[in-house]
């Protein structure tokens, strides 16, 4: 009997000791899937908490979209006439100003006020298209440089060009807003991934989470993995995401604001910085600025890695350190 009990007693205490399994879950949104990991919790806090930064990241989209048919305050400020003061609800304002920042750092290169450029190209629209469109269109449609004037009774527009599109944030701050949410409902572990862009919380089970950097032009191909935990964003911009091929070219969705079409320097750029909306500007914005941006990223505290227009792998300090392995 009492051999019996004490061979039964480790086997009890290593049932015990089992880590509880992570708790996943994918959903359609933000035109991409989102997958929620949630690890060391019990399922029912997790599930709670996943229900809830989906409605949160659903809220974000629909706020801050430029497509669809519902009303929000981006379109209708988009729809007022030039000259015109518009008051922007603080959700709002508060993404246009770091925008706006990004956009100062950045020499230019991230624009939030080219919606409508944004529409012609139509990477984001139901009916894409085969074609460039032509350089008067282009012209027509290029904010220019000065667009916004800010007002005690709001924000005017100064050009009927100008109009707002956070296509280049709204999903990292989307993110960062189911992050948020995980965290309100005692989360402390988990990973918020909208389609290959991530913001990771704690740790998996003690072990840093692994995640890897995919190769731009080998689907399955990765060119680096990093171990993360703490609290990190990493978010990719690629030209590979929304594009067409016309007469062998390849035209796709990250634009550049001094020319108004697709960016030439890069065909990736990944980017770390302290949030996921951070990121995801930060990716854009140096995707456009190509690797003679590197040497400025750390003063942001960035790491970037960039994958440039003849394939060639750029990565700064910040982003070597934490590179596990590189192919
Ligand atoms: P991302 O995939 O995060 O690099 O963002 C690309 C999206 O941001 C596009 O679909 C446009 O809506 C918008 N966009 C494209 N080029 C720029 C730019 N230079 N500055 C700001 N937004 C941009
Ligand atoms: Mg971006």
């Amino acid at each position: 009997m009492m051999r019996i009990t004490l061979m039964l007693l480790p086997l009890l205490l290593a049932a015990c000791s089992q880590p509880p399994k992570d708790i996943q879950e994918t959903r359609f949104m933000m035109g991409t899937l989102v997958t929620f990991t949630v690890a060391g919790s019990d399922a029912t806090k997790a599930k709670a908490g996943i229900r809830d930064a989906a409605a949160e990241m659903q809220r974000v989209d629909t706020e801050f979209t430029i497509y669809g048919n519902s009303d929000n305050a981006v379109k209708r400020f988009n729809a007022a006439p030039v000259g015109k003061a518009v008051l922007l609800p603080p959700e709002v304002a508060t993404l246009l100003q770091t925008a706006l920042t990004v956009q100062q750092q950045s020499g230019g290169a991230l624009d939030p006020m080219l919606g409508k450029l944004d529409k012609l190209w139509g990477f984001s629209s139901e009916t894409p298209r085969q074609h460039p469109p032509s350089e008067a269109e282009i012209q027509a449609a290029l904010p220019p440089r000065q667009c916004l004037r800010q007002t005690p009774q709001g924000y005017v527009r100064l050009d009927p060009r100008c109009q707002l599109d956070f296509g280049a944030f709204a999903k990292g701050y989307a993110i960062d807003r189911g992050i948020a949410m995980l965290r309100k409902h005692g989360i402390r572990n988990a990973i918020v991934n909208a389609g290959g862009d991530m913001r990771i919380i704690g740790d998996h089970d003690g072990r840093p989470w692994h995640i890897g950097i995919r190769h731009p032009r080998k689907a399955e191909g990765v060119i680096g993995t990093l171990a993360l935990s703490g609290d990190v964003s990493i978010v990719t911009s690629g030209d590979y995401e929304r594009f067409f091929i016309d007469h062998g070219r390849r035209y796709h969705h990250i634009l550049d604001p001094a020319t108004g079409w697709p960016a030439m320097a890069s065909e990736s750029v990944t980017v770390i910085a302290p949030n996921a909306t951070l990121a995801d500007a930060w990716s854009t914005a140096i995707f456009v600025r190509g690797v003679t941006f590197l040497p400025q990223a750390s003063t942001h505290d960035l790491a970037v890695l960039i994958v440039d227009r003849n394939g060639r792998i750029h990565a700064n300090a910040a982003m070597q350190r934490r590179l596990q392995h590189t192919n």
